[in-house]
């Protein structure tokens, strides 16, 4: 258990109606009694867990720094496991900095990024993927992705991993049993459901690794290209995509000037849409996207949506593009279906196609299914484990290509240890998930993602 006390503000740095001052830590109600003065006369050290009281915060001088309440927690039952007095003050940067100046002067120590949520996670209040839900419900981009975090939070990541660890030990158990004693029956190591269990394992692993593409569609965002020869109508779609009344359009960190990158929420699924035509403040610049630019953004993106006007006959820049589109996960977006129809949609066979008027507003529903299908989100649903990241997806790919190696080690009739080795790989893998056997640098690496005061 670490045993320093320590503190952050755990409210946003800004104006507010209230700032949150938190303190976790052995000595975490001790400090708190040096800062707070309760309007009632109680001191802190005599109030129970879950249990509030108004009154002021004072520097040691005496001098009055702001009205507070003061939130007691008993530790294990608190976010961190430990003690954990939380003051809120007035939503100010001056108040919470204030105040936070008194609790150092009082004996905590400043918090590092996400050591609240470590703490919670050292003392097993939550695993790895809990805490990492937690920045998932923090940073949720849409109701979609809120609903998978909290999923994850609830613990439906780990029971999942759970099961099949406990299967993959009983199995690599039984193996040890076995080459120990090969003469006796040792129980569920006979042929048939060993293999039978093994299985089991792969396929909800196999499971788990392929819903990983569409969760992160929700999650974190699909890069997405806009594309199309001139005039087709790139930039009036990208206008209608931004408009829709819940999207959050924010140019995202990192961006150049030239490109743009918008974030637009389309049913549950985020598109990250870098452009230039039609986004750019001035409005001065019709860009006339070449094919050779048209190449490059097609290769950078996840999904492209190709956008062709109908209203005229498809031309050899058209086909060139729709050349470039064969291997690519894709949309055509056929637009100006408010005027006569005099392009051949032949051409077009084998592509998903969605009809649209970006000009009058029509087909965004049929645009948003299409969209859901090809990335493969229609299916989603919270009740299922969904992998929240990248780190996820790495170990849990691990442990499938482990499991198979020893599936394919049994039948081809390679000794017992070699399978229990790689089913001692998968179940390592799975150890690492969910940081039951993670190392100190890569839970140090996860934490420090996290925000100050986390
Ligand atoms: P871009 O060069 O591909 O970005 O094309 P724009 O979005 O700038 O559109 C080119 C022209 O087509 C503009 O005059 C638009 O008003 C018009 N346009 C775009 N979408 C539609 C549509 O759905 N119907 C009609 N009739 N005109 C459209």
């Amino acid at each position: 258990m670490p045993e320093s006390t320590i503190a952050a503000i755990s409210t946003p740095k800004g104006e507010g109606s209230i700032s949150v001052i938190r303190i976790s830590g052995g000595g975490a109600i001790a400090v708190a009694e040096k800062c707070f003065v309760a309007a009632s006369g109680k001191r802190l050290s005599d109030m129970s867990g879950y249990s509030a009281a108004f009154g002021e915060v004072v520097r040691r001088d005496k001098t009055h720094i702001d009205e507070a309440v003061a939130l007691v927690f008993r530790a294990p039952k608190s976010y961190t496991g430990e003690d954990v007095v939380e003051l809120s003050v007035h939503g100010g940067i001056v108040p919470a900095r204030e105040c936070l100046k008194c609790v150092f002067a009082a004996g905590a120590r400043s918090a590092a990024p996400g050591e609240f949520t470590k703490r919670a996670f050292l003392n097993g209040k939550i695993d790895l993927t809990e805490a990492e839900s937690i920045m998932e419900i923090i940073g949720a981009k849409g109701e979609a992705a809120l609903s998978i975090a909290k999923s994850a939070k609830e613990g439906k990541i780990s029971r999942d991993i759970e099961k099949i660890t406990d299967k993959l030990l009983f199995a690599a158990a039984s193996l040890a049993a076995y080459s120990d004693f090969p003469e006796e029956d040792i129980e569920g190591l006979d042929g048939e459901s060993f293999i039978k269990m093994l299985n089991e394992c792969e396929e909800s692993l196999i499971k788990l690794i392929s819903g990983f593409e569409a969760g992160q569609a929700v999650l974190a965002g699909v890069r997405t290209a806009i594309v199309g020869k001139p005039n087709v109508g790139k930039s009036t779609l990208m206008n209608m995509l931004s408009r829709q009344e819940l999207s959050i359009v924010t140019p995202l960190a990192g961006t150049t000037r030239d490109i743009i990158e918008k974030q637009v929420n389309i049913g549950d699924i985020i598109l990250l849409l870098s452009d230039t035509a039609g986004i750019r403040d001035s409005g001065d610049v019709i860009e006339h996207i070449g094919v050779e630019r048209a190449i490059k953004k097609i290769q950078n993106s996840q999904l492209v949506l190709a956008v062709f006007d109908i209203s005229q006959p498809f031309d050899d820049e058209d086909k060139k593009i729709m050349n470039l589109l064969k291997s690519k996960k894709c949309i055509a977006v056929l637009n100006k279906s408010d005027l006569p129809q005099k392009a051949d949609l032949s051409g077009l066979a084998g592509f998903d196609t969605v009809l649209i008027s970006a000009k009058n507003k029509t087909g965004y529903s049929e645009l948003s299914k299409e969209i859901s299908k090809v990335c493969g989100t229609t299916g989603l649903s919270p009740d299922d484990a969904i992998l929240l990241n990248e780190r996820q997806y790495s170990c849990a790919t691990r442990a499938k290509t482990a499991l198979s190696e020893a599936k394919e080690a049994l039948t081809s009739g390679i000794t017992l240890d070699a399978v229990t080795v790689l089913i001692d790989d998968a179940v390592n893998a799975l150890l690492e998930l969910s940081g039951k056997r993670a190392s100190e640098s890569i839970v140090n690496e996860i934490f420090k993602n996290f925000c100050i005061g986390k």
